[in-house]
C-alpha cells in the first residue's frame, strides 16, 4: 500500500528533524541565488542561518500572489531559464497570469509527490486512467500523466470537454480511474444517464480524482451514489507545483507528504499561526524546490490542519477539504460568507440539485442583497409544479441557508437545466455590486 514506503512511513520526529534540515538547504539556496528573495530577507534582516528550530520558520516574511505580479514574468527564480524545462503558467482572469518554472528536479519532486497520493488512493499499474483535466499551461493534465505513467497505469490523455468522446472511450478503453474538476463529474453523469447510460453498469469505472475548485461532502456523496465509484479529493496549486497532494483510500482529508512541504494554517488577517482544527489560510513551503523556490507560500485557500492521526497510519500531516478562497469570501451585510457553505447546505436538500449560483446586488438606497439560484432536482419537480409549492419551497430554503449562513438569501428555485455548466471550473457568483 505504500508507494514509497520509506518516505511514507516516517514518524512524525523523524519528518520533522528532516523538515529542519530541508527548510535550511532551501532558505540558503533562495537567499543566495533569487534576488527577490535575498532582497525579501535583507529588509526584514534575517538570514538563513537564523533557522534553529522548525517554529522559526515564522520569522520568514510570506510570499504572495502580489510578489508573482509584481515579479512577472520570471522574477522569483533562482536559476537560469537554460536550467529550466518547463513553464506553466495560471489563466489570469485577474490580472497578469503568474509563473511557474520548473527543473527536471522540481517535475520529479510534482511526479513523486502526486505519485505517492493516487497510489494511496489505490492506482495501480493494472489501471486505465483518463484524464479530462485540461493539459496545456494548466498543471492539471500533465501532472496527473506523469504520476499515472510513473505507476505504469496506461494513461489516457483525453483533457477536458467533449462529453459524448469521454464516455464513449471510458466505454471502449474500459477506463477504470477519471480525473477532473468536480463540477464536470456530475455533468458528466447527468449527460450519461440523459443518454440511457449507467456508469455504473455500462463501465468499468472505480476511481474519480477530483479538485481544481472547492467542492463539498454532500457533492462527494451525490457523484459517488449516481456513478458508484470512489470519489478522491486532490488539492494543488501552480506556484506549489501543480495538483499534488490526495486524500488516500480513507477519504478523510488531504496527505500533505512532510518530507516536501511544510505546511501552515494562519489568520489571513493577522497572519498569526492558528491550532489544528481551526480554519484559516493555507500556507506552503516546498522543501527542495529549484527553479522558484516557494517558502511560506500563501494559497489564498481556506481549510484546517486535522490534528487526529488518519487511519492509514501515515504520520504525514493532513488538512480537511478546502472551504474556499480567501478573496472568493464575499460580505454581506457585514457577514462574511464562502461559496461552498452555500453549496454546503444546498446540499443537505433533496429537493434541489447541485446546480446553483449567487447573485450580490446593491440597490439604490445602497443596501446589498443575496440571490441564490438553485435548480430543483428533476425528481422532485411533479411535487413542486404549482406556485403556491414552489414558493413555499423557496421560502424554506432561504431559512435553511440562513441558519448555515447567518443571513438570510432570496432564492429563486429554477427549472432543471436552466443554469450554465461548467467544463472547468465554475463559476457560482455574480457580484454585480462593484460597477
Ligand atoms: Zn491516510
Amino acid at each position: 500500500m505504500y508507494w514509497n514506503p520509506f518516505a511514507e512511513k516516517m514518524s512524525e520526529r523523524e519528518l520533522q528533524e528532516y523538515q529542519l534540515k530541508k527548510l535550511r538547504q532551501t532558505v540558503e539556496i533562495a537567499y543566495r541565488y533569487s534576488p527577490f528573495y535575498r532582497e525579501l530577507y535583507k529588509k526584514e534582516n534575517i538570514e538563513p542561518s537564523d533557522i534553529k528550530s522548525l517554529d522559526d520558520i515564522t520569522k520568514f516574511p510570506f510570499v504572495k500572489k502580489q510578489d508573482l505580479r509584481d515579479n512577472y514574468p520570471f522574477g522569483l527564480f533562482a536559476i537560469p531559464l537554460s536550467q529550466i524545462v518547463r513553464l506553466h503558467a495560471s489563466s489570469g482572469t485577474t490580472g497578469k497570469p503568474t509563473v511557474t518554472g520548473y527543473t527536471e528536479g522540481d517535475l520529479e519532486l510534482w511526479t513523486e509527490s502526486l505519485t505517492r497520493g493516487l497510489y494511496s488512493a489505490g492506482v495501480r499499474k493494472e489501471d486505465v486512467m483518463q484524464i479530462a483535466y485540461g493539459y496545456g499551461l494548466f498543471t492539471g493534465g500533465l501532472g496527473f500523466h506523469y504520476a499515472g505513467e510513473k505507476i505504469g497505469a496506461t494513461v489516457v490523455p483525453i483533457s477536458s470537454g467533449n462529453t459524448q468522446r469521454q464516455l464513449d472511450l471510458m466505454r471502449d478503453f474500459g477506463s477504470t480511474v477519471f480525473a477532473c474538476t468536480p463540477s464536470y463529474m456530475i455533468y458528466i453523469a447527468e449527460y450519461a444517464e440523459k443518454a440511457g447510460l449507467s456508469i455504473q453498469g455500462d463501465t468499468k469505472l472505480k476511481i474519480g480524482f477530483f479538485g481544481a475548485e472547492p467542492w463539498s461532502e454532500e457533492t462527494r456523496k451525490r457523484i459517488e451514489d449516481k456513478t458508484g465509484i470512489e470519489a478522491i479529493n486532490v488539492y494543488g496549486t501552480s506556484e506549489i507545483g501543480g495538483p499534488v497532494v490526495t486524500e488516500c483510500y480513507a477519504k478523510s482529508g488531504i496527505h500533505f507528504w512532510g518530507d516536501i512541504y511544510i505546511i501552515e494554517i494562519i489568520n489571513p488577517e493577522t497572519g498569526e499561526q492558528l491550532e489544528p482544527g481551526e480554519k484559516g489560510e493555507l500556507v506552503v513551503t516546498v522543501l527542495g524546490k529549484e527553479g522558484m523556490p516557494m517558502i511560506r507560500w500563501r494559497t489564498g485557500d481556506i481549510t484546517a490542519m486535522i490534528a487526529e492521526k488518519c487511519e492509514c497510519g501515515r504520520a504525514h500531516p493532513r488538512i480537511d477539504r478546502i472551504m474556499g478562497r480567501s478573496d472568493d469570501m464575499f460580505v454581506i451585510r457585514g457577514v462574511n460568507v464562502f461559496p461552498s457553505q452555500v453549496e454546503y447546505a444546498l446540499m443537505l436538500l433533496p429537493e434541489v440539485a447541485e446546480h446553483y449560483q449567487i447573485i450580490l446586488e446593491r440597490d439604490e438606497k445602497g443596501i446589498d442583497s443575496m440571490i441564490v439560484q438553485v435548480e430543483i432536482n428533476p425528481d422532485y419537480s411533479k411535487d413542486y409544479s404549482s406556485q403556491d409549492r414552489l414558493r413555499e419551497l423557496e421560502s424554506r430554503v432561504a431559512e435553511h441557508l440562513r441558519t448555515h449562513l447567518n443571513v438570510r438569501p432570496r432564492v429563486e428555485i429554477l427549472e432543471p437545466e436552466t443554469l450554465p455548466r461548467f467544463e472547468g471550473k465554475a463559476k457560482r457568483v455574480q457580484d454585480k455590486r462593484r460597477l
